[in-house]
């Protein structure tokens, strides 16, 4: 039997018979607020496992070293196991979210480059942001790792933009998630998933994503079963 690791916000994690090795089970749980707001969201679980399949994927095609093992069934993947760096890794193409009300700008609001920042994962702290400096005091990462960790960003960024362009959504922002493998080598982890980035409309700027939720405007369902939809039919045509 799987012995549970950890229940997560939105995941829960369970060993393996092989120490390498997880399994990730996907809840239906969607949290806002830093889980003061909670709902049980129909086929969440289900919707997140296979977008994030499909984009994990998509990057290990294109280079990225990931976690990725595979996909078991609806709800559930294996990955293997990481050592994880207590970090969100956020990229940003579009102001939105805390950007915007951080510096008093318009949601939509044009920026000269994509921002790049860090936050510090802590429940209990609110997800403080971090900068280089505090992450080497705190040795959570060296600075060999922090460079890898925001090339390998950059990279995805670089790939997925043209991906949800091609499905006909902008990537707005996302957060990522990074761990160690025994062997000490950087891979992309957690999950890529419209729970973890913004995605508008590209003709309506319309929310493709948690937003939806965080802010109720509609079914979450129906949304990312629109995600889902759109994002195999632009992995079809670049087949
Ligand atoms: P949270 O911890 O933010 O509530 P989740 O519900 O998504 O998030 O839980 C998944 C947890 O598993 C996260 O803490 C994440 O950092 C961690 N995790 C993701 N991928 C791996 C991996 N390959 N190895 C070990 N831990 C992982
Ligand atoms: N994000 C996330 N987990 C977090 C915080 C943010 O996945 O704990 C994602 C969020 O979905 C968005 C991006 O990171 O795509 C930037 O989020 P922001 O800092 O604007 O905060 P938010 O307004 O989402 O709380």
């Amino acid at each position: 039997m799987d012995k549970l690791l950890y229940t997560g916000k939105a995941k829960k994690m369970y060993q393996t018979d092989d120490p390498q090795v997880l399994k990730v089970v996907y809840t239906n749980q969607a949290t806002a607020l830093n889980g003061k707001k909670h709902d049980q969201i129909k086929d969440k679980g289900e919707l997140n496992n296979e977008i994030s399949t499909l984009i994990f994927q998509y990057l290990m095609k294109k280079g990225i070293p990931t976690h990725f093992i595979k996909k078991l069934n609806d709800t559930e993947e294996l990955v293997k196991k990481c050592d994880m760096f207590p970090l969100e890794v956020v990229t940003r193409n579009v102001c939105a979210g805390h950007f915007a009300s951080r510096y008093g700008l318009k949601e939509g609001a044009p920026i000269a480059q994509p921002v790049e920042e860090m936050f510090y994962k802590s429940d209990e702290l609110g997800d403080p942001m971090i900068n280089t400096s505090d992450i080497l005091a705190l040795s959570i990462a060296s600075q060999d790792e922090i460079d890898k960790i925001w090339d390998l960003t950059r990279k995805v960024n670089e790939l997925l933009k043209p991906l949800f362009a091609d499905a006909g959504m902008r990537l707005v922002d996302f957060k990522l998630e990074f761990g160690k493998l025994a062997d000490g080598s950087i891979v992309l982890a957690d999950e890529f998933s419209p729970d973890n980035c913004r995605l508008w409309d590209i003709k309506t700027n319309a929310h493709m994503d948690k937003d939806v939720y965080r802010r109720g405007l509609g079914s979450l369902t129906d949304t990312y079963e629109k995600v889902l939809a759109r994002v195999k039919e632009a992995l079809a045509e670049e087949d």
